[in-house]
């Protein structure tokens, strides 16, 4: 705690600081071309003034449409020379530099330790996540990199989608807590386009993680907006904000919002090795309801302005560039972690089906022509009872005595798609196990199709339902029943839906068939 007190006491002395923010005061020392300087300061300038706040009026956060440029340019964009800023590694303490340079079209952002032997390269990704404490530190191989959030999250929010991070040790210098330092660095190297197209994701499925009173949400979006609800365990200092992400408004309202911690919390910290490199010039201190920082507060709600900073950083996990709007209340490094990784795997899972998918130029195989034993929509048409919009099989392509093959092409212009869901399409559940169940009621239809009497199939029960992967517009959803007991006019059949080979849904049914007309 000596040298906590020793540490922490040097740096309040410097709380009458002249930094207080005024109009009149300098932006910064790398300001944007865009924002020319303020007049000079009148009073004798302090000697940390590159950390000083600029002056930030209160405008409106959110932009009609939420479209942003986040993710609106069409084109990568990386660096266009190199430049390096030094200072100390918060949990290391070690004196390191990074420099951040150009990087090649669908490289992403890749961190270079230098002072390594053959300088290895990492480009993280959530698999290579290995601690969460306060920080977020990736490892691959024997390569490890600390805290690596708010440059991330500079390069991410200021859209450079190449870019590599050169380090001398395996943590970036915490400067001052925020991630304004890097955005200045990033205007220091120049931004430029590529020639080459932008990946942009767009969840296609809401994700939501929960732990206790934590919870994350990501809601499809066209943008990047973050509502985030910041308090601690004491249910004091609590913030909320809603902002969309752009270059713009990243570098103003979310990068000068520096890191904090409480005070209660710092001995134990202290004590596990962490944050040793901390001290007033890169944190904000919670003491009680008492905010200790050396300059004054850069916003009054900065506090969950950082969270918001390190949600951004932490999302370019996800290794994809993410449109969502993500809804975190009481976040932390743990929980952003979890929705990078189910960011990441919804991503991928949208892309295997794609990487199957035959080239633009081949010939795509028709399903066979039915034959012999197989039924064309009259047929079924003439089996079944159901019209127009509930017959869901196209064609049976396979019957036998107790089993069906059978598909249904699932087109745009189903009915179900103007509320299921405008702009993202997606075949409810519910019409999945109506398919099984009308493609095993033809089973019990062909069987009795020799009795004078017509029949319909009710259904009785499913049990085993699942379902594991959204059927959308363009889909050939292929259906197959079998019968595993029929008793008298009641059946059981095992049933599932497949969409390039993959199971998509799958059911066990019971049924029953009756005379037409008769009461179920
Ligand atoms: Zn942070």
């Amino acid at each position: 705690m000596l040298h906590l007190s020793h540490k922490f006491i040097v740096h309040c002395s410097l709380l009458g600081c002249s930094c207080t923010p005024s109009a009149t005061h300098l932006p910064s020392l790398e300001p944007s071309p865009k924002k020319p300087l303020s007049p000079p300061l009148p009073l004798p300038p302090c000697s940390h003034r590159e950390f000083c706040p600029k002056p930030l009026e209160s405008r409106p956060l959110q932009r009609e449409g939420g479209v942003n440029n986040y993710v609106k340019g069409m084109k990568q964009r990386t660096l266009s020379k190199e430049a390096s800023v030094k200072g100390k590694a918060l949990h290391t303490g070690q004196e390191v530099t990074l420099t951040l340079k150009p990087g090649a079209p669908n490289s992403g952002l890749v961190f270079r330790r230098i002072d390594l032997f053959g300088k290895p390269e990492v480009r993280p990704v959530s698999e290579m996540i290995t601690e969460l404490e306060r920080k977020t530190t990736v490892s691959s191989d024997a390569v490890k990199l600390h805290t690596i959030e708010h440059v991330l999250s500079a390069l991410s929010g200021m859209a450079v989608d190449n870019a590599i991070i050169e380090l001398d040790a395996s943590e970036p210098p915490i400067v001052d807590g925020s991630a304004r330092p890097f955005t200045t660095l990033i205007h220091q190297c120049g931004i430029v386009e590529q020639a080459e197209a932008r990946e942009v994701f767009t969840l296609t499925h809401p994700i939501t993680i929960n732990e206790g009173s934590r919870s994350i949400i990501a809601l499809p979006f066209d943008g990047l907006r973050i509502t985030c609800t910041s308090a601690d365990d004491r249910g004091i200092h609590t913030q909320h904000l809603t902002i969309d992400i752009d270059p713009e408004t990243y570098e103003a309202q979310i990068a000068p919002a520096r890191t904090f911690t409480i005070y209660e919390d710092i001995e134990e910290l202290l004590k596990k090795g962490l944050i040793q490199g901390g001290s007033l010039d890169s944190a904000i201190i919670l003491k009680g309801d008492k905010v200790v920082s050396k300059e004054p507060l850069r916003f009054k709600d900065e506090l969950v302005r950082h969270k918001i900073l390190d949600i951004v950083g932490d999302i370019v996990l996800s290794g994809i560039r993410l449109k969502a709007h993500i809804i975190a209340v009481r976040p932390g490094h743990a929980l952003n972690a979890r929705l990078a990784a189910a960011v990441r795997k919804q991503w991928q899972e949208f892309k295997a089906p794609k990487a199957k998918a035959a080239p633009a130029n081949a010939k795509i195989e028709a399903p066979k022509a039915p034959m012999g034993s197989a039924l064309d929509i009259r047929q079924i048409l003439n089996a079944l009872p159901h019209r127009y919009p509930f017959v869901m099989v196209d064609r049976v392509v396979e019957l036998t005595e107790d089993s069906l093959v059978a598909i249904k092409n699932v087109t745009i212009n189903e009915p179900y798609f103007q509320g299921h869901f405008p702009g993202q399409p997606v075949m409810p559940g519910v019409l999945q196990i109506e398919a099984m169940a009308q493609a095993a009621g033809l089973i019990m239809l062909r069987r009795g199709a020799a009795d004078e009497a017509p029949k319909v199939v009710f259904f009785m029960s499913a049990d085993k339902v699942k379902f594991r992967k959204a059927v959308t517009p363009g889909d050939t959803l292929e259906i197959r029943a079998k019968l595993t007991k029929v008793r008298g006019r009641i059946a059981a059949a095992e049933c599932e839906c497949l969409v390039n080979g993959e199971t998509v849904s799958s059911a066990d049914l019971l049924f029953t068939i009756t005379d037409s007309g008769a009461e179920a």
